[in-house]
C-alpha cells in the first residue's frame, strides 16, 4: 500500500509539514534522516541546521524564560534525557525547539524513520522512495524539505571552535553575548558576506571582512554599504588558514595573504563563515528543477510545487534568500496544505 505522504528532512519545514499534513489525516511518514558518520561531518543529521545552534532569540512564542519545566512535561522522558538541563538560559536552544516540533508532529500521529532517503524515483506513480537501509516503499505525494548546509572553509581549527565563538549565521548567533563588544572577523565577499558584517556591527567593536580578492562578488550597493560603515574593515586579498583560541574560545585568527603568502595573527572574539550554502539535493539526481545554485525551484507563485506534479518543497532546501527557521516552518505548512489540496484533487 502506498503512503499518502512521505516527507524528507527532519528542520523546521519537515516538522511543520508533518503537524499539518497529520492533522488532515493523510497519516506522513517522514524520514528525519539517517545517525551516520558522513551526515555528522556534513552537518546533515536528523533535526538539521537548528540543531547545531545554540540560543533561537528571533523564533516567536519563546520569548527569555527559563523553559526546563516546559520541556520536562512536554516531551518523552527518553527524548527529553537527550537535552541538557538549561539553568541560567535566556531562550530556546535550536535543538530544543526542533526535539519540540518532532514531538509535536508524533503527538498528531507522524511516523518516524530514522534513516535517509538515499534515492527516489518521480519517473513512476506512486512515487518510488528508496531508504538507505530497509525496503523500498511508494508514496503518492513528497514533500522535500532537507535544508541547506552552509559552507565552512574546512579548516580543523573551525571544525574544534564551532559553537565556540565559529559560525556560519550572524542572524542566529550574531547576538550572544559571546559577540558583544569585541571585534569580530567575517569570510567571503558576497552579499551574505557584506549582510552579516553589517549586521555584525550592532553587537562587535569592529567587525574585519576578510575576502580572499581585492573586489567584492556583492552587489554594488551592498558593497556600497559595507566600505561606508566605518566599523567595517575590508581585509583584501587574504584567507583565513587557522581559528586560534584558547580551548574555550576564539581569540583570534591567522591569516595568509592570497598575493605575496604572508602570515599574520588578527584578534578577534568570534569568526563568522559567510562562503555560500548547499543545498541538500543530491539525492534527488537531477530529477527535480533546481536554479543555477541548485535550490529547487518553486513552479508557481505562492505554492510550494515543484517541477514534479506531486512532489513539493519546503525549506532551505527551495530558499537560498531567506533561510530562517520561521520562514522554513512557514513553507513546511504551505507544502502540506499544498500536498493535502493536491491529493484530494487526484481523488
Ligand atoms: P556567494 O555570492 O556565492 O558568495 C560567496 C563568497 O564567499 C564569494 O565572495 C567567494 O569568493 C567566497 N568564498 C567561497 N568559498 C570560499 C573559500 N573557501 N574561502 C574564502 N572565500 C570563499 O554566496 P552568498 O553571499 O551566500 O550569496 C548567495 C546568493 O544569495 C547570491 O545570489 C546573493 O546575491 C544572494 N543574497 C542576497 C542578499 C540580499 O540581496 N540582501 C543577501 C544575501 C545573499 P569569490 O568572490 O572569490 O568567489
Amino acid at each position: 500500500m502506498s503512503e499518502n505522504v512521505v516527507i524528507v528532512g527532519s528542520g523546521p519545514a519537515g516538522w511543520s509539514a508533518a503537524i499539518y499534513c497529520a492533522r488532515a489525516n493523510l497519516k506522513p511518514l517522514v524520514f528525519e534522516g539517517a545517525l551516520t558518520e558522513e551526515n555528522q561531518i556534513n552537518g546533515t543529521l536528523p533535526l538539521g541546521q537548528l540543531n547545531l545552534t545554540t540560543e533561537v532569540e528571533n523564533y516567536a512564542g519563546f520569548p527569555s524564560a527559563n523553559l526546563d519545566q516546559f520541556l520536562d512535561t512536554a516531551l518523552d522522558k527518553n527524548e527529553r534525557m537527550l537535552l541538557p538541563p538549561s539553568e541560567g538560559k535566556h531562550a530556546v536552544t535550536g535543538p530544543e525547539l526542533m526535539h519540540l516540533m518532532r514531538q509535536q508532529a508524533r503527538n498528531f500521529g507522524t511516523r518516524i524513520v530514522t534513516d535517509d532517503v538515499a534515492r527516489l524515483d518521480l519517473s513512476t506513480r506512486p512515487f518510488k522512495v528508496y531508504p538507505l537501509e530497509g525496503e523500498p516503499l511508494e508514496a503518492k505525494a513528497i514533500i522535500i524539505a532537507t535544508g541547506a548546509r552552509a559552507n565552512y572553509l574546512g579548516l580543523e581549527s573551525e571544525a574544534k571552535y564551532k559553537n565556540r565563538g565559529v559560525s556560519a549565521c550572524a542572524v542566529c548567533d550574531g547576538a550572544l553575548p559571546m559577540f558583544r563588544n569585541q571585534p569580530l572577523v567575517v569570510v567571503g565577499g558576497g552579499d551574505s558576506a557584506v549582510e552579516e558584517a553589517t549586521y555584525l556591527t550592532n553587537f562587535a567593536s569592529r567587525v574585519y571582512l576578510i575576502h580572499r580578492r581585492d573586489t567584492l562578488r556583492a552587489s554594488k550597493i551592498m558593497a556600497d554599504r559595507a566600505t561606508r560603515n566605518e566599523k567595517i574593515e575590508i581585509v583584501w586579498n587574504h584567507q583565513v588558514v587557522e581559528v586560534l583560541g584558547d580551548e574555550t574560545k576564539v581569540t583570534g585568527v591567522r591569516l595568509e595573504n592570497t598575493v605575496d603568502g604572508s602570515h599574520r595573527e588578527l584578534a578577534c572574539g568570534g569568526m563568522f563563515a559567510a562562503i555560500g550554502h548547499t543545498p541538500n539535493t543530491s539525492f534527488l539526481k537531477g530529477q527535480v528543477e533546481t536554479n543555477e545554485a541548485g535550490y529547487i525551484r518553486w513552479v508557481k507563485p505562492f505554492r510550494t510545487w515543484t517541477s514534479v506534479e506531486g512532489v513539493f518543497a519546503a525549506g532551505d532546501v527551495a530558499d537560498d534568500y531567506y533561510r530562517q527557521a520561521i520562514t522554513s516552518a512557514g513553507t513546511g505548512c504551505m507544502a502540506a496544505l499544498d500536498a493535502e489540496r493536491w491529493l484530494a484533487a487526484q481523488h
